[in-house]
C-alpha cells in the first residue's frame, strides 16, 4: 500500500513518519529529491536527496520523477520513480511526506492502492508556534510557509482522512486506528 501524508509545513508530518518508522518495520519513507539546502542535521540520502536546481531540472527532463512541485520559489521537491520501485521490491508500504498538490496527484496516480491523510494543525497560531519552536527556518521562510498553509488547509476535504494533530499522543493513536482499518498494521 501507499500511505500519503500531507499537511502545511510544521503540522507534524515528520513527527508522524518518525513514529511510524520507529515502531513498525514494514513501512519505508519515500525519500524525495529537493533543490533546497539541508537544514540542521539533515543528510543526503536520509531525509532527502539534495540536488542543485540544475540537477533537479535534468531529472525532470529525463522523466525520472513521478511527480514534482516547485513548493517554494526555486525550491523544487519531487519523487523519483526508482524510489517507489526500491521500496515495493522489499514488500514494504511506501510512505510519502509531500505537499498538498503532490499528495493529491499521487492519490490520483495510485487510486485505491493509496490512503491519503491530511494532518491538520489545531490553528494557524499554533502552526506558527511550532515552526518558530522548531527553529530551523528563517523568519522570512516561516512567513512563506504560513502564507501557503492557509491555502493548503482548504484542500483538506479532498483527502481520504483528516487527523488533527493537537495532542500528539491522541493524533498518533488516531493514525494507528486508521492503519489498522486498512490492515497495514495488526
Ligand atoms: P512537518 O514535518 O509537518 O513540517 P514537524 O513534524 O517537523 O512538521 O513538526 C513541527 C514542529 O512541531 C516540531 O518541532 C515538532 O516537534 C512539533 N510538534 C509536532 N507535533 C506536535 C504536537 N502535537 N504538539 C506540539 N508540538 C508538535
Ligand atoms: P521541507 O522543506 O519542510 O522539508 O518541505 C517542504 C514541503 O515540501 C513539505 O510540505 C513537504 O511535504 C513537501 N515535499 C517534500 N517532498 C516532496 C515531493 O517529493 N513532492 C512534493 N510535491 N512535495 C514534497
Amino acid at each position: 500500500m501507499i500511505l500519503i501524508f500531507c499537511a502545511p509545513s510544521g503540522s507534524g508530518k515528520s513527527t508522524f513518519v518518525k513514529h511510524l518508522l520507529g515502531k513498525y518495520d514494514n513501512f519505508e519513507l519515500s525519500i524525495s529529491a529537493t533543490s533546497r539546502s539541508p537544514r540542521g542535521t539533515e543528510k543526503h540520502g536520509v531525509e532527502y536527496y539534495f540536488l542543485s536546481a540544475d540537477e533537479f531540472r535534468r531529472l525532470i527532463a529525463e522523466d525520472k520523477l513521478i511527480e514534482y512541485q516547485e513548493v517554494y520559489k526555486d525550491h523544487f521537491y519531487g519523487t523519483l520513480r526508482s524510489e517507489i520501485e526500491r521500496i515495493q521490491k522489499k514488500g514494504h508500504h511506501v510512505v510519502f511526506d509531500v505537499d498538498v498538490k503532490g499528495g493529491l496527484n499521487l492519490k490520483k496516480i495510485f487510486g485505491k492502492e493509496a490512503v491519503a491523510v491530511f494532518i491538520q494543525p489545531p490553528s494557524i497560531e499554533e502552526l506558527r508556534r511550532r515552526l518558530e519552536g522548531r527553529g530551523t527556518d528563517s523568519k522570512e521562510m516561516i512567513e512563506q510557509r504560513l502564507a501557503k498553509a492557509s491555502t493548503e488547509m482548504q484542500d483538506a476535504p479532498f483527502f481520504d482522512h483528516i487527523i488533527v494533530n493537537d495532542k500528539l499522543e491522541t493524533a498518533l493513536a488516531d493514525l494507528e486506528k486508521l492503519l489498522h482499518q486498512y490492515k497495514m498494521i495488526n
